[in-house]
């Protein structure tokens, strides 16, 4: 057996990544019970490099449970099914969780940050404690990162001296501090005041075209139609379509989905 790296896959810290052709992140049969309930229903998905899914569905469709389980946020059943990111499945446990959840990163509706940290120190503070990395360096990247989202100037604030829209973009860059192969986004504008909105999606439509591999919870369709490569439709733990944008918002094909559109366009 030749090891992956020796036909130009690369390896990210000792996570070896398979070949560029593997899909990013795969779902294979994932299922998912809360006691009886079940969130998730024989879910498979691959996700390749690159792409931006956007996940849509009812409230309680499933879609945070299912961006929780490809983060290890939450197990999945132990029946069979599994997740790989980069062609490795998710480990249980261990440094091993550790280094392939800084592998995706994940951004919240509520956008948690360290209330008690000053901005650059939310930033700094995964790359230092999980990757290692030298304080010095660490401001370095982190002072480029908010640069990058528009909030360098208040590196130095708390949050709570941030508006929700500055705060989300820091929670964007704290993500992307990381260095991870691919983001999720769990309805990452929908806690925001409506003038804060587009400001965290020019952010996100950058992302898209700097090639990350995002997949996207959201109810903002403007975005899933200029940025998504594809739409993910959910309801009851079930994926019940998946095709791009166009035919998605142009000709839903199941009842349900039209359902959703009828009420949220
Ligand atoms: P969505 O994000 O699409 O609104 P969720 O993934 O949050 O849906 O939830 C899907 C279903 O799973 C809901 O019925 C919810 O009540 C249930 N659920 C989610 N998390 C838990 C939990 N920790 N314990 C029990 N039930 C849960
Ligand atoms: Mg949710």
């Amino acid at each position: 057996h030749t090891p992956d790296t020796a036909h130009g896959a690369h390896a990210v810290g000792t996570v070896a990544f398979g070949a560029p052709s593997e899909a990013l992140i795969r779902l294979e049969h994932v299922n998912k019970h809360f006691g009886e309930f079940q969130a998730l229903k024989d879910i498979d998905l691959a996700i390749p490099r690159g792409q931006v899914a956007i996940v849509l569905g009812p409230s309680g469709s499933g879609k945070s449970t299912l961006c929780r389980t490809i983060n290890r946020l939450e197990t999945i059943d132990d029946d069979g099914g599994r997740i790989l990111i980069g062609g490795q499945p998710l480990p249980t446990e261990g440094k091993g969780l550790a280094r392939l959840r800084a592998e995706v990163g994940m951004v919240f509706q509520s956008f948690n940050l360290f209330a008690h940290k000053s901005i650059l120190e939310n930033v700094t503070l995964g790359p230092i404690r999980v990757k290692g990395k030298k304080k010095a360096e660490a401001e370095r990247h982190a002072m480029e990162l908010l640069e990058r989202v528009g909030v360098a100037p208040q590196a130095k604030k708390m949050p709570a001296q941030l508006s929700g829209g500055q705060q989300q973009r820091v929670a964007i860059a704290r993500a992307l501090a990381m260095e991870p192969q691919a983001l999720l986004f769990d309805e990452p504008t929908s806690a925001l005041d409506p003038e804060m909105v587009q400001e965290v999606l020019d952010v996100m439509v950058q992302l898209a075209q700097e090639g990350m591999t995002m997949v996207v919870v959201t109810h903002e369709m403007g975005f899933a139609r200029k940025a998504g490569d594809r739409v993910i439709f959910m309801a009851d733990g079930a994926v019940l379509e998946d095709t791009d944008p166009e035919s998605f918002f142009t000709a839903p094909q199941h009842e349900r989905a039209k359902d959703f559109l009828g009420k949220i366009l």
